[in-house]
């Protein structure tokens, strides 16, 4: 096992496009970390410089305490699953999985020196590896319920078993740190979820030190000890999966964590007599206990962003859209364990849309008159910049 750092790395492809830009991350020994980020942002860049698959342009990896920017990625002692698989079309699963123990051991040498028999130490010591190699297999594919399909050849295989027998023959090789880049992408939903489950039980069983690149929150949030959010080449935010979720430091966090994603609304902050408070369109939100920390780091009516995710705004029947947080249901989405409500609020000159979850059997309809109430758990965004002013 060991840990992974990258010390202001950046790597740059022809043509100048800057694909990560300055990124410094530690992933410690036996942790599982998650890069997170839309599609573009770097995130498999990272991993494959991490997998020695790329060049770096900038900066330092380690794995361990050593420097690997110059190491050939077989002497990296890691293993790295991809999306599509990458099994090996001739060989059977068996095959396969002691494809990379067979090479650590000799390879084709391995078999040749076997049929020459120099020497009955030689044999015995030969033999005794060729056993090792068939009990890992035979564990691992135990372990990952693939023992059946060990004579199989990869093309009898649907898609989960194959993305298995990838991960089993990563993990038959006991790297120091396994690299995934998007694993799960090409299974169907119920299988995904299946995977996962396994995918957080192995690293249980293993602590062995794992990355892991998607660009699938519920993914990131479920199997992420820590989760790196990245965007454009850059790191937005490190942080547990619910301090991400909960203190998301900019509005690209905010926004990209969370289904559905957190509601934003443009407007400023206005004060009457001791009272300061956020207004918009038909919305208005007292901080109350909020109020001295945010005047604290704000001038009045700076122009800022509210988000407040669907979870935190309360939704009760009213007689009018008229008044202040109050409007209409434009539409409702029932989820089975919670229900989306849409709600309108403001004039037609300035209006706000806002998604709202409510329980799944709240008696709301279409074209109802709605009060909404917005809980202590809102966050403000400076228009200009992004970044969340409501943090400590
Ligand atoms: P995805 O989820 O779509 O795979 P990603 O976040 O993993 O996206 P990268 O594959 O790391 O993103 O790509 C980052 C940026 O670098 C993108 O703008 C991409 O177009 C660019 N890029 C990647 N590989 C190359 C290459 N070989 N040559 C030039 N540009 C590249």
């Amino acid at each position: 096992m060991a840990s992974v750092s990258l010390e202001s790395v950046s790597k740059v492809f022809a043509g100048d496009v800057m694909a990560v830009n300055n990124v410094s991350l530690r992933v410690n020994d036996g942790e599982f970390l998650v890069l997170l980020g839309p599609s573009g942002c770097g995130k498999s860049t990272t991993l494959r410089m991490i997998a020695g698959l790329e060049e770096v342009t900038d900066g330092r990896i380690r794995i361990g305490d050593r420097i690997v920017n110059d190491v050939a990625p077989k002497d990296r002692d890691i293993a790295m699953v991809f999306q599509n698989y990458a099994l090996y079309p001739h060989m059977s699963v068996y095959k396969n999985m002691a494809f990379g123990l067979e090479l650590r051991y000799g390879g084709n040498s391995l078999h040749r020196t076997w049929k020459r028999l120099t020497s009955p130490t030689e044999a015995a010591n030969l033999a005794a590896k060729r056993r090792g190699i068939r009990d890992a297999v035979r564990q691992t594919a135990q372990a990952l319920k693939i023992e059946h399909l060990l004579d199989r050849m990869p093309r009898q295989l649907s898609g989960g078993e194959r993305q298995r027998v990838a991960l089993g023959r990563a993990i038959v090789r006991q790297p120091a740190v396994f690299l995934f880049d998007e694993p799960l992408s090409n299974l169907d939903a119920k299988l995904r979820l299946e995977t996962r489950r396994e995918l957080n039980e192995l690293h249980q069983r293993l602590s062995t030190t794992m990355v892991y690149v998607t660009h699938d929150q519920t993914e990131a949030m479920t199997l992420g000890e820590r989760i790196v959010v990245m965007n454009h080449g850059e790191i937005q935010q490190i942080g547990s999966p619910m301090e991400v979720y909960d203190r998301p430091e900019t509005r690209f966090v905010a926004g990209f964590i969370g289904s559905p994603p957190m509601n934003f609304i443009s407007g400023s902050l206005a004060s009457e007599g001791d009272e300061l408070s956020f207004v918009a369109g038909g919305v208005k939100v007292v901080f109350g206990e909020m109020q001295e920390q945010i005047l604290a780091i704000l001038g009045k009516k700076q122009a800022v962003e509210l988000g407040v995710r669907p979870e935190d705004i309360g939704v009760e029947k009213s007689e009018t859209d008229g008044d202040a947080n109050c409007g209409r249901v434009s539409l409702v989405e029932p989820l089975g364990d919670c229900k989306l409500l849409h709600v309108a609020i403001g004039s037609r000159r300035e209006i706000n849309k806002l998604v709202c979850k409510v329980e799944p059997r709240a008696n709301m309809a279409k074209g109802d008159c709605v009060r909404l109430r917005f809980y202590v758990n809102v966050h403000l965004f400076d228009a200009a910049r992004g970044h969340n002013l409501t943090l400590d």
